[in-house]
């Protein structure tokens, strides 16, 4: 059979919701129904390792303050200098690269909202996370063309496919 050469990048999360902060519990393995949708779409996962991570697995949720520091966004350009790496490859093999899925809300992985203390509260804001922030600098800075959308604007993502 012959293969789509159709594929995504994905925050990590999002097939491996253990990763998330340890209060969150919307999801107990995955983003059910994103991931259907996009294997559906016979477009390949490529998920990216989770920023967070570095904080420990049962970190508790910290807002967008906390991640914002020279350390952590050093941190995340390594990890996207390694997904470059990655979509070079698919691309000058002439795969088709739909995008990057983020995670609403998160201060890490955010596209649309993120999260900021305010008077001393979580607070869901418009606004990017610090990946997504050092992400879109960097395909500035290369000239790449990477839609970046949050997981329930996959339709955005997927649309484009002929
Ligand atoms: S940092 Fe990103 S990948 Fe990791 S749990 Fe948060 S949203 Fe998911």
């Amino acid at each position: 059979m012959k293969r789509s050469r159709k594929v995504m990048f994905v925050s990590h999360c999002l097939i491996n919701a253990n990763s998330k902060a340890a209060t969150s519990s919307k999801h107990k393995a995955y983003y059910e129904g994103i991931v259907e949708k996009i294997l559906h779409n016979d477009v390949g996962i490529i998920q990216a390792p989770c920023p967070e991570l570095l904080y420990g697995v049962d970190r508790p949720p910290m807002n967008k303050e906390f991640y914002d520091t020279p350390e952590y966004r050093n941190y995340c350009k390594e990890i996207i200098d390694s997904l470059i790496e990655t979509y070079k490859i698919y691309s000058e093999n002439n795969y088709q690269i739909l995008g990057f899925v983020g995670i609403e809300g998160s201060p890490t992985c955010g596209v649309s909202m993120t999260h900021i203390t305010v008077n001393g509260e979580p607070k869901k804001v418009k606004g990017k996370g610090v990946f997504i922030e050092e992400l879109e600098k960097k395909c500035i800075e290369k000239g790449i063309d990477l839609k970046i959308k949050d997981q329930d604007d996959i339709d955005d993502l997927l649309k484009v496919i002929p």
